[in-house]
């Protein structure tokens, strides 16, 4: 049996970390600059924020991989370093871990993490199915090499996209979660349902599925519900830490400590296994979420309208605030193609 599985059998509810990116920039990390970089040259910057979630109660961690395959790195011409820099992203993610449990006893699992390639599949684009598999796979059995637990695609947002790359992680032989990002009235970017998402990646054999990043947590927990039932596959649920809003040429996010609190109380009494935060999110949300995990008594779902009524209430009614679409590029846009490309952060 994975660590994960063990987990997650003894604690029924995993708490997982915040954001990778916007964490960095309070660090240095310049808008623009590849986040995977700093896994070779800022190595005690991408340990030290590991260890703050992981002190802040995370039980999950993932690694600073996201933008970490040959399409992405080819951006900052880094792509003849996909093995060096997603196993020295597994390596460090690993270092923390195994830190934490000598030090404190707590176990913890490390998932890599494997985000979009940034290109848009054939018809629509140029990408084949083929030259996804063999990027993704390249970043996969990379991070399988530095030591992960299991396998963590994100950020999703086309059904193309997730088939190509749970082909590759499945290859390792490690498990495989797999979350899909729902920023569009209720939809992916690509127009897939949360519900038809849970069926389709279910049906492969993930071990966890669900939604990150996007809006804000009423819109990820609106995902949630749609999720519920449709699937065996444990549900995860990392929402942003309010909702993004572009200002003065930078994304900022809101949310307080107290309703990520919220958020994690609700989305475990939901059903949700495996709650975290996604951009914006900080050590010091997380330890609000641990805590409110870990002092607030399970209330059982019951009659989920009423429920719903009542999360609507603390959360904020979903969808009610379309997202402010920048019209000028995003700090991760980047100047050689018009699409989103979206990094979690
Ligand atoms: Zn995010």
């Amino acid at each position: 049996m994975s660590v994960f599985h063990e987990l997650l059998d003894e604690k029924s509810c995993l708490l997982a970390d915040g954001a990778t990116g916007t964490n960095y920039f309070n660090l240095g990390l310049e808008t623009g600059y590849p986040p995977e970089l700093w896994n070779v040259e800022e190595p005690d910057h991408v340990l030290g924020l590991h260890r703050d979630f992981l002190a802040a109660g995370s039980d999950l961690i993932l690694t600073n991989s996201f933008g970490g395959t040959g399409y992405r790195l080819k951006l900052h011409q880094a792509e003849d370093r996909v093995a060096e820099l997603n196993t020295a992203a597994a390596r460090l993610a690993r270092t923390a871990v195994d830190a934490h449990q000598q030090a404190t006893g707590q176990r913890a699992v490390v998932a890599g993490s494997m985000g979009p390639s940034g290109e848009l599949f054939e018809p629509l684009g140029a990408l084949t199915h083929a030259d996804a598999v063999a990027a993704f796979t390249a970043q996969a059995e990379a991070l399988a090499e530095g030591g992960v637990d299991l396998l963590w695609i994100e950020t999703i947002s086309a059904f193309e996209e997730v088939d190509a790359a749970y082909e590759a992680a499945a290859s390792t032989g490690l498990p495989v979660a797999a979350t899909m990002t729902f920023d569009t009235a209720g939809k992916s970017m690509m127009g897939v349902d949360p519900a038809a998402y849970a069926g389709h990646v279910g049906g492969k054999g993930a071990v966890a599925l669900g939604a990150n990043c996007g809006v804000g947590p009423s819109e990820l927990m609106h995902s949630m519900m749609a999720m519920r039932g449709q699937t065996k596959a444990a549900l995860v649920a990392k929402g942003n830490c309010g909702i993004p809003e572009y200002r003065d040429g930078k994304i900022h996010y809101h949310g307080s400590p107290e309703l990520m609190a919220s958020y994690a109380v609700l989305a475990r009494d939901a059903g949700v296994a495996i709650i975290g935060g996604c951009c914006g999110t900080t050590p010091d949300h997380i330890r609000a979420m641990r805590h409110a995990l870990d002092t607030t008594p399970v209330t059982p779902i019951g009659d989920v309208a009423a429920r719903m009524d009542q999360i609507w209430q603390v959360l904020g009614q979903p969808w009610a605030h379309v997202p402010h679409v920048p019209d000028q590029p995003s700090p991760d846009d980047d100047a050689s193609g018009g699409r989103r490309r979206r990094r979690r952060s």
